[in-house]
């Protein structure tokens, strides 16, 4: 008689042969992009001194501009700003929405409807205090294909002449459809400039650094944001977002900020920017990580009967790896099961609950050490059909298997899987 252990060792197993040849190509891209920090960092001269804090008005500290161009160089951009005292990913969008956008522009969407923190920021369905729509700001959104692809003829044809901002959400965020490739990011950018070089270009980056060999602002794009507790933290940055992209924008992003006319040389970090450095530095091996230990997730769930996507051996530009669980119970059990993987908080059971900025409940498992970390495993969905929990990150590709398997044993636990068939 097996018991369950052999059984999910077997399984494991099983989805590492199954996956080895696509975990193999994570290898190249991870150099790849190792290589271009590495120079980043030569090119840039990074001392010790860059890493000091400072206080008060925050004048002196002189790593903070040394770490914008770090970021311009790795994002191939004009220019950056990165900070701490950008609160989240949601924030270091809304600083370029807030910032390009002027009464009278419109903001067009051409991956649908937008992550759920951004609904609020635009005022979309309903107008939200100080959105964009209370400022006077239009917003349109051109639908994704029924297969989840960009519409690249809707979109260019849906720019008017008030239209001075597109937003491409690369991540697929909390919807089942598949996440936009840079190649496809590049397309749709070359068609609009071709015919609205004016419009700006704006990409939600969260979730896809250093994914691919190429960011989309190598490719065209005007503008870009993102979460330092994401990909480009490494799993170490305690805070902060970063914005990047031509030098005209960001010094629109850096106004709203601050204060205008205050320029970046202030805002103190008496901490200090050493850990916003290392995590850069780090970001490569441990976003490879993550994505390796995705792609075994993928097929070890699939070898269990769950539908996942992306697949094993499909492309990725992205760290996450949506699961359909099809019932709100198996939703919450799975996330209590992943919880129980975790280093910290393993003995708390999370509930759905409401959290700022989303519309439905959300169930979240999180035992990270840097709060609502995403780099680091953690699984979460909003309890609506299909059920589907999103997982991503994890800072070594072992601890993600360990956390999945945890989850698996709590669904079989909890009579909301099956033992398992050998015969499979
Ligand atoms: C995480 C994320 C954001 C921003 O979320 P924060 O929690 O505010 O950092 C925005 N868009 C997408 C697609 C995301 O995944």
């Amino acid at each position: 008689m097996v018991n369950l252990e052999q059984v999910l060792n077997l399984f494991r197993r099983r989805a590492e042969d199954a996956s080895a040849s696509y975990r193999q190509r994570v290898d190249a891209i991870s150099l790849h992009n190792h290589h271009k920090v590495l120079e980043a960092f030569r090119k840039m001269r990074v001392s010790d001194h860059h890493f000091k804090g400072g206080t008060g008005y925050g004048y002196g500290e002189y790593g903070k501009d040394t770490l914008d161009q770090l970021f311009a160089r790795v994002f191939g951009t004009e220019d950056a700003l990165v900070r701490p005292h950008i609160v989240s990913g949601t924030h270091a969008i809304t600083l370029c929405l807030f910032g390009t956008l002027r009464p009278g522009d419109e903001l067009l969407s051409a991956t649908g409807t937008p992550y759920d923190t951004l609904q609020k920021v635009i005022g979309f369905p309903h107008r939200t205090l100080n959105s964009l729509v209370e400022w006077g700001v239009t917003y349109r959104q051109v639908e994704l294909t029924s297969e989840g692809y960009l519409d690249l003829q809707g979109v260019v044809e849906a720019v008017s002449p008030r239209t001075r901002m597109v937003l491409i959400q690369r991540s697929r965020g909390y919807q089942w459809r598949p996440s936009i490739p840079v190649a496809s990011i590049q397309e749709l950018v070359g068609a609009i400039k071709a015919k609205h070089p004016h419009v700006v270009c704006f990409v939600d980056n969260c979730y896809g650094e250093l994914v691919e060999e190429r960011e989309p602002t190598e490719v065209g794009v005007d503008l870009m944001a993102g979460s330092l507790i994401k990909n480009p933290g490494g799993g170490i940055v305690p805070a902060g977002g970063y914005v990047v992209g031509k030098t005209k924008y960001v010094k629109m992003a850096a106004a709203r900020l601050f204060a205008p006319g205050l320029g970046t040389a202030v805002g103190a970090w008496p901490e200090g920017y050493r850990q916003i450095f290392q995590g850069l530095f780090l970001a490569p091996h441990v976003v490879g990580e993550a994505l390796k230990g995705a792609i075994w997730t993928s097929a070890f769930l699939t070898s269990l009967g769950f539908e996942v996507s992306p697949k094993p051996w499909e492309p990725r530009t992205d760290i996450i790896q949506a699961v359909r669980l099809e019932t709100p119970e198996r939703l919450v059990a799975f996330c209590r099961g992943l919880q129980q993987g975790s280093p910290v908080d393993s003995h708390i059971l999370p509930e759905p609950s409401g959290i700022p900025g989303y519309a439905d409940q959300v169930v979240m498992a999180g035992g990270t050490f840097i709060q609502g970390s995403s780099i680091e495993l953690s699984a979460d969905g909003p309890v609506r059909p299909p059920y589907a929990v999103y997982i991503q990150g994890g800072l070594s590709q072992e601890y993600v298997k360990l956390g999945v398997l945890h989850a698996v044993r709590y669904l079989i636990e909890q009579g909301e899987l099956q033992f398992p068939d050998l015969s499979i």
